[in-house]
C-alpha cells in the first residue's frame, strides 16, 4: 500500500529568470514520466504578499504523489531544480520539503503564520523536525519557509483554480501571441466564475504577464472545470508547451486577519474596524491618504495612484464615517501605513451647512445678531434657529475595491464575495 508523499518547492526563481510555478509544472511531469501517480491537483500557494525576500508573487508549489520511498522522488526534485533554477542570481535560495502523510496541526497553524507574517529559515527548520520532513535546500535555502508552508496549506475553508499555460521555450521573452478579443469573449462567457480576465477600467488584458518568463498565461477561476472551459475559447496564436491546472489559495483573503491598531505591525495584512479621523486629501503624486482610528489607536490609510478609481471613493471619505479596512501594513516616513485593498463603507456621518435662515417677510437672507439668533433689521423679523441643510454624500456605503490591475494575488475580488466571511 503506497503512501501520500508531498513535495513542496519554493525560491527556484529570481527576477529575471525562471518561475516556481513551471519548475513546480515540469517536476509534476518528471514524476508523472517515471510513473508516479499525482493525487489530485498540485497547488499554488501565495504567501505573505509584504515579504521582503519574494521576487514577484511569492509563490510556493506543493504536489502529493502515492509512493512508499523517498529516496527516488528525492533524486527527480534535486535534479528539476538544479537545471530549471537560476542559482548564479543573487536572492534565489531553493528549498524543497518531502513530508508523508497528511500535515499536521501545528503545520497547519505554520501556514497560517507565513501567509500572514514574516517566517525565518529556523522556524521553518524546527516545524519540519517536528513533523519528521525531509529538507533540500541550495544556498541560504529561504526556500524551505515556502516549500513547507505550502504543504501545509489549509484549503478547506476557500480555495480557487488556476490554470496556466507555458511557452515552447524559443518564445520565452518575446511578445505572447494571444487574440485579445477572444479573451473578452472568454470573460463575457466565464466571468465572474473566472476573474481577474481583463481590467475593466483600463481595458488592459490581465490574463498574460508582462515578464520574460516561461508562463504563456494564467486563468483564474472557482472551479478547475471552468478555467478550462475558458481556455478552450481564447484564440491562441502560438504552440503551448503545455499547462497545468493549480488548485491555490488566491482570491482567498487567507492573508487578511482582523486585527487592532495597536496590535498592528509592520508587514502584516490587516482587517480594521474603525472611524475616518481626518478628511482624506491627494498629495502630489496622485495618492490618497486619511488616518482612521479605533479605540486602541490611530493609523493612515493609503490608496496609491494605481488604484485609479478606487481613490475617487476614497477622498469622499468624511471624518466620522464608519468604515472596515483591509490592505497590507508597511512601515513608511509617516508610520504604519496600511496600503488599501478593499474598504466596506459601513456608515457615512451626516454632513450639515449651517446659516442665516431667509426673513419670513421679506424673503431676504437674515443677518447674525450675537449668540441670540437672526434679524431682518427691515422687517424688525427675528429667529433664533438658523437654517440647517444636510449635504448630500457623493458616496454610498457599501463594499469598494481597487482594479483588477492593482489587486493583490491572494485579495479577493468583490464579484466572489456574495458569501464573503473571513477567519
Ligand atoms: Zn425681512
Amino acid at each position: 500500500m503506497n503512501k501520500k508523499l508531498w513535495i513542496g518547492i519554493d525560491d527556484t526563481d529570481s527576477k529575471r529568470y525562471g518561475c516556481t510555478t513551471y519548475t513546480g509544472a515540469l517536476l509534476i511531469q518528471s514524476l508523472r514520466e517515471a510513473g508516479y501517480n499525482v493525487v489530485g491537483y498540485p497547488r499554488l500557494v501565495r504567501l505573505n504578499p509584504n515579504c521582503p525576500y519574494k521576487t514577484r508573487g511569492n509563490a510556493a508549489i506543493a504536489i502529493a504523489v502515492e509512493t512508499d520511498k523517498i529516496e527516488p522522488i528525492e533524486d527527480i526534485v534535486i535534479k528539476v531544480i538544479e537545471s530549471n533554477s537560476d542559482l548564479q542570481a543573487e536572492g534565489t535560495d531553493p528549498g524543497a520539503v518531502l513530508l508523508f502523510e497528511e500535515p499536521t496541526q501545528s503545520l497547519r497553524e505554520y501556514y497560517w503564520h507565513v501567509v500572514r507574517d514574516l517566517s525565518t529559515i529556523e522556524e521553518a527548520e524546527k516545524i519540519a523536525a517536528e513533523n519528521n520532513a525531509r529538507l533540500l535546500r541550495w544556498k541560504a535555502g529561504r526556500g524551505i519557509i515556502g516549500a513547507i508552508a505550502a504543504i501545509g496549506a489549509d484549503l478547506t475553508l476557500d480555495k480557487t483554480y488556476e490554470l496556466i499555460a507555458y511557452r515552447k521555450r524559443e518564445y520565452w521573452g518575446t511578445i505572447r501571441l494571444i487574440d485579445s478579443e477572444s479573451v473578452w469573449e472568454m470573460d463575457k462567457a466565464t466571468y465572474p466564475l473566472t476573474f481577474d480576465n481583463i481590467d475593466k477600467e483600463t481595458g488592459e488584458i490581465r490574463i498574460t504577464p508582462h515578464t520574460p518568463c516561461p508562463v504563456l498565461l494564467g486563468i483564474r477561476g472557482v472551479t478547475p472545470n471552468i478555467v478550462e472551459e475558458a481556455y478552450k475559447i481564447l484564440k491562441i496564436l502560438e504552440p503551448v508547451e503545455f499547462y497545468v491546472i493549480f488548485e491555490t489559495n488566491q482570491a482567498t483573503d487567507a492573508h487578511l486577519q482582523l486585527i487592532k491598531i495597536k496590535d498592528v505591525k509592520d508587514s502584516v495584512s490587516a482587517i480594521i474596524d474603525g472611524v475616518v479621523k481626518s478628511k482624506p486629501s491627494f498629495t502630489v503624486g496622485g495618492h490618497v491618504f486619511f488616518k482612521l482610528e479605533d479605540e486602541t489607536g490611530e493609523i493612515t490609510c493609503a490608496a496609491y495612484e494605481p488604484t485609479k478609481k478606487f481613490r475617487h471613493i476614497i477622498v469622499q471619505l468624511e471624518p466620522g464615517d464608519r468604515v472596515t479596512v483591509y490592505g497590507a501594513v508597511k512601515k513608511k516616513p509617516q508610520g504604519l501605513t496600511l496600503n488599501l485593498e478593499k474598504i466596506h463603507i459601513k456608515s457615512l456621518t451626516e454632513l450639515h451647512l449651517v446659516r442665516a435662515p431667509k426673513c419670513s417677510v421679506c424673503g431676504k437672507r437674515m443677518e447674525k445678531i450675537g449668540r441670540a439668533g437672526y434679524m431682518c433689521r427691515k422687517c424688525k423679523v427675528f429667529s433664533s434657529e438658523p437654517e440647517i441643510i444636510k449635504i448630500e454624500r457623493g458616496i454610498s456605503p457599501g463594499l469598494y475595491e481597487v482594479p483588477a490591475s492593482a489587486r493583490r494575488h491572494l485579495s479577493k475580488p468583490l464579484a466572489l464575495t456574495s458569501n464573503y466571511k473571513h477567519r
